[in-house]
């Protein structure tokens, strides 16, 4: 547990923590999906409205230059955020999806027929159907690496699965249905001794953990504003430099080009070649709000509190009869999922919510895994620096209670 912070005093900047759900005070467990967002962030949305908004790097008058700056500052701050070399490796996409897109789409323009793609059971669709659209021009298959019992990675099997053909590596930092932290650095390790480059998900990582590229040595690495207290419609896609530049652009249009002709376009330099068209420079800007917001709490400090409610929501649900826990790797995110008896986890979901808890339940983007673990969905909770041991007794409580119903 955290002995620095002060989590009543951060649930203040969350106005939406107070408001009541059926009668009751909110639990909002479901902060794999999306996190909310403190006060500062949406006055920064609204700051940038009322008194600065203009197009950025287009305008020689103040605003525009005041906008460019604030969305370059966003930029600079991603970049110490994740540790990267440079701000010519941060392009501001859609979210994370956005930015799996981009490479599959760019990098994987350069995959011939019989290359192989390297994925792991435990994918987001995100990390999935973006590899699976390069089919539509290129015979590629995709081979996928197994988990164990416990929902960790199987490391000797990922290593088996690498041939002459091995084009990419892709997969999640931490899972966000088993909420397994995979070894990324040594996984990124046995990539690089095959030559072989590798893309990390990080969507579920980068809320929760420090993060840095260049200690990791990955090569992309992807994640969204919108799970880390920003604001939505933003994420990050950070690619080595002399990767990005070889790759062709992902979209046309204004802000990607050097000079256009109807003959011939040269493309932007790093990296706006991969930011075509006028970017959400309102939420990027605010962006940097949030990161602000994580800086000032102290991502280690966030880390262990989040760490400390994972343990106590554990040992709660452990103790309920026919609890079965999906995820019990002994390296995990403050992520957890579980099917109580025969109970569907639909009606698990509906009747939390009567009791104010938000939690989400289905396949959480995650079929496959989901196929490979035999079920059909599963209850997730999943937990933010906001959240408290009394709302996870509560939670834990509640699960009781429905539990008892059936
Ligand atoms: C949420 C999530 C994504 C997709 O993020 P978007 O913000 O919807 O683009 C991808 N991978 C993982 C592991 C996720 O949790």
């Amino acid at each position: 547990m955290s002995k620095i912070l002060d989590i009543n005093k951060i649930r203040e900047d969350f106005p939406i923590l107070s408001r009541e759900i059926m009668g009751r005070k909110l639990i909002y467990l479901d902060n794999s999906a999306t996190s909310q967002t403190p006060r500062c962030v949406v006055e920064a949305i609204d700051n940038m409205y009322y008194n600065k908004k203009a197009n950025v790097h287009r305008g020689v008058h103040t605003l525009s230059q005041e906008a460019t700056d604030m969305v370059e500052n966003s930029r600079e701050m991603v970049r110490k955020y994740i540790n990267a070399e440079s701000i010519e490796e941060i392009i501001f996409t859609r979210g994370t999806t956005e930015a799996i897109n981009l490479v599959a789409s760019c990098f994987g323009d350069s995959f011939c027929n019989g290359d192989e793609i390297i994925l792991t059971v435990m994918e987001h669709h995100a990390n999935i159907v973006p590899w699976q659209l390069l089919k539509r021009h290129k015979r590629i298959s995709i081979k996928v690496v197994p988990i164990n019992d416990r929902g960790e990675l199987i490391i000797d099997a990922y290593e088996k699965l690498f041939t002459d053909n091995t084009r990419m590596v892709a997969f999640t930092h931490v899972s966000n249905v088993l909420g397994t932290v995979n070894p990324v650095k040594q996984m990124v390790e046995i990539a690089h001794r095959h030559g072989v480059p590798v893309l990390v998900d990080g969507a579920q990582a980068a809320p929760h953990q420090a993060i840095d590229v260049r200690d990791l040595d990955v090569d992309f690495y992807a994640f969204s504003s919108h799970k880390m207290y920003g604001p939505s419609g933003v994420g990050v896609l950070y690619g080595k430099k002399k990767l990005l530049q070889a790759m062709p652009p992902y979209q046309g249009g204004g802000e990607m080009i050097g000079h256009v002709s109807f003959e011939k376009t040269t493309f932007a330099e790093l990296p706006f070649k991969f930011e075509a068209g006028t970017p959400d420079f309102v939420d990027i800007a605010a962006f940097a709000t949030a990161l602000d917001y994580i800086k000032s709490l102290d991502i280690r400090e966030i880390e262990s509190h989040e760490e400390h409610l994972l343990e106590l929501a554990t040992k709660g649900l452990e103790e309920i009869p026919g609890m079965r826990i999906f995820g019990t790797a002994p390296h995990k995110s403050s992520v957890i999922s579980f099917l109580v008896g025969n109970i569907h986890h639909y009606d698990m979901g509906m009747l939390l919510d009567k009791l104010g808890v938000a939690v989400r339940t289905g396949h959480h983007c995650a079929q496959p895994l989901m196929t490979s673990l035999g079920i059909e969905g599963t209850i997730r909770a999943s937990f933010a620096v906001y959240n408290t041991e009394e709302e996870v007794a509560q939670f834990v409580a509640a699960v009781k209670r429905v539990a008892a119903m059936f």
